[in-house]
């Protein structure tokens, strides 16, 4: 026997057993995201390196240590998988030129790739919904973001994950609050670790995203943008919280949310729980007003969040989510020569009726085959024997209720199984 092959660490299979849970997510998010007038957008799984670099940003975690990148031995093009959804839907947006004559509220679900240390809810390959809004430039949009995500987790039956916002202020803004904050570390840069070191004159934000408790006091001591706000984003910031109060949703104002990515700017936002451990974002996002140009499009605002499918799924579990019982409503049990025959025809006239048949493969007895029926959580047995083919007939039980085998004739079994 040869030796079997293991896939990637950190990136796993979705196994038959897991997918009721998957499905009626990814079904409930389809339909919320109709609700709310969102268009699907696919995009490629691989793109130019540079994409990712120029719209993520050079000093991130992402791009400096997490990001797959590979040379196209073929013809030397540099290559990378997506590490997240944004940077591709804006270049796609660019490209075919999307924001010709209308604001374009779009969405997209799929793989992401980030080669990151594997542990619960931090994979190598993870899922994302994304959302993006392209040309609109109010907080209106942010709230519509924060509004909808709130009503996904009811949908999904969640509790207890909170809303943190903040705002990075404008361009200029965040220019003269990174000066302050160099300054701030400067005067204890023995305290800084060595991604804070690293990252002191290039990216110093992202040293109040740091998680080592030796900084923590530092950086509580530290100036904040938000005492030096302009009044462009002050004003936005402001009409967000009257619109999130009017809408009723209940927030924490979150000084040191950054986020990871150096295209933000205004609102940046999470959605947290305790229940996950360390992992606790199930949802980030914000603005991101100068991207489209960064990527070579015309200026225009624009917004959006992804999630993490995978924490979601935990939280849906860990909080004791059900999914809806996913097994065929008849799986037709047949034993005898003309039975056979009459099950197959019978088989696809259930289907066509909307019924979900499973039609048994493989012979077997009666008992072996009841066994199967009941086995994949069927909702009635059809039995047909060559008694019953012979009289046009099926004799129906139901196997997740009570209730006694009774026979039918075939124009009547439609009905029944409905019923
Ligand atoms: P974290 O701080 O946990 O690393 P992040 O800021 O890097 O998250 P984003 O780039 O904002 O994450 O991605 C949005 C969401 O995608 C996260 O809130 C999380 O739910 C999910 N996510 C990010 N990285 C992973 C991963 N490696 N495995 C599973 N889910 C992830
Ligand atoms: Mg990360």
């Amino acid at each position: 026997m040869s030796k079997p092959i293991q896939a990637v660490r950190g990136m796993n299979d979705m196994l038959p057993e897991a997918a009721p849970l998957w499905e009626f997510f990814e079904n409930t998010v389809r339909d919320w995201l109709r609700s709310y007038g969102y268009q699907q957008i696919r995009t490629p799984i691989v793109e130019p390196t540079d994409l990712f670099v120029r719209s993520i940003g050079e000093v991130t975690d992402i791009v400096e240590k997490e990001m797959y990148t590979f040379v196209d031995h073929l013809n030397g093009e540099n290559l990378a998988l997506r590490p997240e959804g944004t940077a591709s839907c804006v270049r796609a947006v660019v490209q075919h030129n999307l924001l010709y004559n209308s604001p374009q509220r779009l969405w997209y679900m799929g793989p992401m790739f980030r080669h990151e240390r594997p542990q619960k809810g931090r994979y190598r390959q993870f899922h994302q919904v994304g959302v993006e809004s392209l040309g609109f430039a109010g907080p209106d949009m942010d709230v519509e973001h924060i509004v909808m995500t709130a009503r996904l987790w009811k949908l999904l039956g969640l509790q207890d994950v909170v809303l943190e916002i903040n705002t990075l202020g404008s361009i200029e803004a965040r220019h003269r609050y990174r000066a302050r904050l160099i300054h701030h570390f400067e005067q204890s840069a023995g305290l800084l670790d060595e991604d804070a070191g690293r990252r002191l004159h290039s990216n110093p934000l992202r040293i109040l995203d740091s998680k080592n408790p030796a900084m923590q006091a530092m950086i509580e001591a530290a100036p904040r943008l938000m005492d030096d706000l302009d009044e462009v984003s002050l004003k936005h910031f402001e009409e967000l919280q009257d619109m999130l109060g009017a809408a009723g949703v209940s927030y924490r104002i979150n000084s040191r949310l950054v986020r990871g990515l150096d295209y933000y700017n205004a609102t940046v936002f999470e959605w947290v729980t305790t229940h996950l451990g360390a992992q606790g974002t199930v949802c980030a996002g914000g603005r991101f007003d100068g991207l489209v140009e960064q990527i070579g499009g015309k200026p225009a605002p624009a917004c959006g969040f992804a999630m993490g499918v995978e924490r979601l799924l935990a939280l849906m579990q860990e909080q004791g989510f059900q999914p809806p019982p996913a097994g065929p409503d008849a799986y037709i049990v047949h034993v005898g020569e003309l039975a056979d025959k009459m099950a197959l025809t019978l088989a696809e006239q259930l289907r066509a009726s909307g019924l979900n048949t499973v039609l048994h493969c493989g012979g077997g007895s009666f008992k072996s085959q009841m066994k199967k029926a009941d086995a994949i959580g069927a909702r009635y047995a059809v039995i047909i024997g060559d008694d019953e083919a012979q009289a046009d007939q099926a004799s129906v039980k139901p196997l997740r209720s009570a209730g006694e085998q009774t026979r039918v004739g075939l124009s009547e079994l439609v009905d029944g199984l409905r019923g």
